[in-house]
């Protein structure tokens, strides 16, 4: 059996918060997996506990493609709610011309930390057409119901499954209700009821708003996020992932409006990632510990060290983020990087086979950790296991060119899942004293000096190094193994 077919033996099993289990990622349709991924309100540059979602979302796709399914993803944009409207106002431009910038920069920080782009990025207002649907139907239903604001909400007493996803009981909700209604706050029937199309305020939103047959207003965010999923991937998908701050109530949300809407199961699996803090504390602008992604590359870091920072912890582990941390995972790099240019140097022909057992051994540990939930750490410790195995290997000139291309091979295999290694061959810095040598020994033959460009041989040969004459002249290589 090829190593594809193999990988499509293996279950991967993801935990489903829904079911609060590890469960057996089985399509709906052949082998092909829809996902949707909730975006970014694109106000602001995303900040890092927002890549670290994104990271692990881009984790779960690699994984997914790996194990030899095929992948539609949406990640949407959220272009219109408060804070956008708040932007665009407070700086007197259009809704649109406050978002562009910031949706241009999430695209290059996407790209920064080598993130696969997704099939479609829906931006919320080119939906709004599907969001008034969707509300049409929920009023038609009985389901929505104009408040006192006149806006549209969602009465979740009217759909029994609500809490489904966070566990959390409607009593337990109605309890804060009381508290609400003698302040006064008469707009809602429930305390939960969420919003589904937010009447227009001239004092509040400036000049921007949509026509609607409830008049005018925008939608509500969760409203956003069902219908574009439901949209662009059907009515019941495969994956649905987000951070842990999105389980309630936006995605409770979301399977209220959406199931309320089609009748049907709105998504078999459900995935969150945790939080990340950093230096131990919850992440803020007043503590100073605020960071965007450009404030790290700013800062000299690169997005492969961020990524690989943001990856190397289990997506459902809080993750503390430190710049300690960051340092180190420069010379965890490091020792990849300069492995993998030892193995692109290595030229010895003579057919060897003792790689074999290294590699299969690598290959299954790296594969059986991704399918069990992702283990990232046990993942990459088979990595880790290849370059102290191989290195040995190397040390003792027991590797081939060909065995050699094999590492590597399985190394790509396993990139495209990690997305952090580098295989271009990297030129070699010759140590000055050599290249000195070396054009000393040129002259000392040009005044027929045998003896000292002997000297000079025997001095680059000990470093190392072999000379290779070549068509723009001598120069010198460095012998990986000797033959
Ligand atoms: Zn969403």
């Amino acid at each position: 059996m090829n190593f594809e077919a193999q990988l499509e033996q293996i279950p991967l099993k993801l935990y489903n918060t829904a079911s609060r289990q590890k469960e057996t990622l089985v399509p709906l349709v052949d082998r092909h997996i829809q996902m949707y991924t909730c975006g970014p309100t694109v106000y602001n540059f995303a900040h890092i506990g927002n890549f670290r979602t994104y990271v692990f979302e881009d984790l779960l796709r690699r994984a997914i493609k790996f194990f030899g399914f095929s992948i539609t993803q949406v990640m949407n944009l959220t272009d219109v709610d408060d804070k956008t409207i708040r932007g665009a106002i407070a700086n007197g431009v259009t809704l649109d011309e406050y978002t562009q910038p910031y949706k241009d920069a999430f695209f290059e920080d996407l790209k920064a930390l080598n993130i696969e782009p997704a099939e479609y990025y829906p931006a919320a207002t080119d939906y709004i057409a599907d969001m008034i649907a969707m509300i049409e139907v929920l009023l038609h239903k009985g389901i929505a119901y104009r408040g006192g604001d006149g806006s549209i909400y969602y009465a979740i007493n009217k759909f029994p499954r609500y809490g489904c996803l966070s566990h959390l009981h409607l009593e337990d909700l109605q309890a804060g209700a009381s508290e609400r209604v003698a302040a006064d706050e008469y707009e809602k029937e429930h305390v939960a009821d969420f919003v589904l199309w937010k009447s227009y305020d001239p004092e509040r939103d400036g000049q921007i708003y949509w026509e609607s047959p409830f008049g005018k207003g925008r939608p509500g965010w969760h409203l956003e996020c069902s219908a574009m999923a439901i949209k662009l991937l059907g009515e019941t998908i495969d994956i649905h992932v987000g951070g842990i701050d999105n389980m309630f109530p936006h995605h409770e949300n979301e399977i209220a409006q959406s199931e309320a809407c089609t009748g049907k199961k709105f998504s078999m699996f459900w995935m969150h990632s945790e939080h990340l803090i950093v230096e131990g504390k919850k992440m803020s602008k007043s503590l100073g510990n605020f960071f965007t992604l450009r404030d790290l590359l700013n800062k000299g870091y690169t997005g492969r060290q961020v990524r690989y920072m943001l990856l190397q912890t289990h997506y459902k582990t809080q993750l503390n983020f430190t710049f300690e941390g960051l340092d180190s995972i420069k010379s965890a790099l490091n020792r990849i990087d300069e492995f993998i240019q030892r193995l692109l140097r290595v030229s010895t022909q003579e057919d060897g086979r003792v790689t074999d057992p290294i590699l299969n051994r690598a290959l299954k540990t790296f594969s059986e950790a991704l399918a069990d939930d992702l283990n990232i750490s046990v993942a990459l410790s088979a990595l880790f296991e290849v370059i102290r195995d191989i290195n040995g290997l190397c040390d003792a000139n027991k590797i081939s060119k060909k065995e050699a291309e094999q590492v590597l091979s399985l190394l790509k295999q396993f990139n495209q899942v990690l997305g952090v290694l580098t295989f271009e061959k990297q030129e070699e810095e010759i140590p000055k004293d050599l290249q000195e040598a070396l054009e000393q020994r040129q002259e000392a033959r040009r005044a027929k000096n045998w003896a000292l460009a002997d000297t000079l041989r025997d001095k680059i040969l000990n470093a190392g190094y072999v000379i290779e004459d070549t068509a723009q002249g001598a120069r010198l290589k460095k012998v990986e193994v000797k033959p």
